[in-house]
């Protein structure tokens, strides 16, 4: 019902607007669409049509052909979507982000849609039950002081958040762990608040990401220092220091990043019907690594790994239709060798300017080896670590 309620206002909204706005009704995107085809076979063109083939290019992917941004880039392919299936888009990517903000929502959709505005996504926040009812109960607008986290100053922070008042089977915390300069957040359940357990878990966590010089926790002191004498004791070669409790630059930071986990944690088990939130946490932390964090203007994801966080076909640039359908290997390439655009033109551009100008250092995105993929993600990771100026 909450879609009939949208699109009643997103009506009101298109009856604003003059002619020539971005959104499409699904006769209108069928309009274009046939144009542009008829265009792009040869027809003569006149000056109103060059416009269009600016504006609109198809992609034909599987015998459907689909609005498309004319593309340059094979790995940013962004589409149009129609009216008739924007509430369905922007719901997906709002449970996707867990109840995310407008920021967060726009973050993801835009790497994958042309049309979609902030208009249609406070018409869809304003309905949102959950969200409206979340934001009379949050607190907004702490201002920190950015912190530089060099090398040697790298820092994580680990908190419990107490779940006694509702356990799941043998669950009764939350061990919230948050690397510092990236945001990066890992949430593993707990059984008992003892320091064995918590160091147990870290020592999981240092031996995949590597270790922080400083730990340091709300949990007092004491507890901090018991943690860190058995992560010793597992791991001789590890040498840490334990930070003040609330280093008070970065206050805001892990206070919103604890307050973000329990709201999301409680979104996501109203939207599941459930109280397993042992199995939420999983989900909870993909999707606050994957959503784009202000302070560093990313998503911890990206600054951790320097790539988006990708949900296997999901994140191709394929079309949600064609995703359903798949099923094998086989059903994949054929679906990736019948991707038709104008994008192949330019690539053939592309190799044939390579092979004159041996001496350019334009980035080429086609035929990476390996080591060329992982040695752009390192610089873009570098990039990230750049702008370090962070919360
Ligand atoms: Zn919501």
């Amino acid at each position: 019902m909450v879609d009939l309620k949208f699109y009643e206002k997103f009506n009101t909204l298109l009856s604003e607007k003059n002619s020539n706005n971005v959104f499409l009704s699904k006769v209108k995107y069928n309009q274009v669409l046939t144009e542009v085809k008829r265009l792009k076979s040869g027809a003569k063109l006149k000056p109103n049509d060059y416009k269009l083939l600016k504006r609109y290019d198809i992609m034909n992917v599987s015998n459907i052909d689909k609005l498309i941004v004319p593309v340059t880039d094979p790995n940013t392919i962004k589409y149009y979507v129609y009216n008739e299936e924007l509430y369905n888009i922007i719901h997906d990517v709002h449970l996707q982000t867990g109840h995310g903000g407008r920021n967060r929502m726009e973050h993801e959709l835009n790497a994958k849609y042309k049309n979609i505005t902030r208009e249609c996504l406070m018409i869809y926040l304003n309905l949102c039950e959950l969200c409206q009812r979340k934001g009379k109960t949050v607190k907004k607008g702490l201002v920190v002081k950015p912190i530089i986290s060099s090398e040697m100053n790298s820092r994580c922070q680990v908190d419990l958040i107490d779940m006694q008042a509702q356990p799941d089977g043998n669950y009764r915390f939350i061990l919230v762990y948050q690397d510092h300069l990236t945001k990066y957040v890992l949430l593993k359940p707990l059984t008992h608040k003892r320091a064995e357990e918590v160091a147990y878990i870290l020592l999981d966590i240092f031996t995949t990401f590597g270790a922080p010089c400083i730990l340091q926790s709300d949990n007092g002191r004491e507890f901090v220092n018991k943690v860190i004498e058995e992560l010793c004791s597992m791991w001789e070669e590890l040498k840490i220091v334990h930070g003040k409790p609330r280093h008070s630059q970065s206050q805001g930071s892990v206070e919103r990043a604890n307050q973000d986990v329990e709201n999301m944690l409680a979104t996501w088990l109203t939207d599941n019907k459930t109280n397993k939130w042992s199995e939420g946490l999983k989900f909870v932390q993909f999707m606050k690594n994957r959503s784009l964090h202000h302070g560093i203007k990313c998503s911890p994801y990206e600054a951790m790994f320097g790539t988006r966080a990708k949900i296997g076909l999901k994140s191709t640039s394929l079309p949600e239709s064609i995703i359903h359908k798949l099923k094998s290997d086989e059903d994949l390439e054929t679906a990736l060798n019948s991707i038709n655009t104008t994008y192949e033109i330019n690539a053939e551009k592309h190799i044939e300017k390579k092979s004159i100008d041996t001496s350019s250092e334009e980035n080429i995105d086609i035929d990476e080896e390996p080591a060329d993929i992982i040695q752009s993600r390192k610089e873009t990771i570098e990039k990230k670590e750049e702008n370090r100026c962070i919360i």
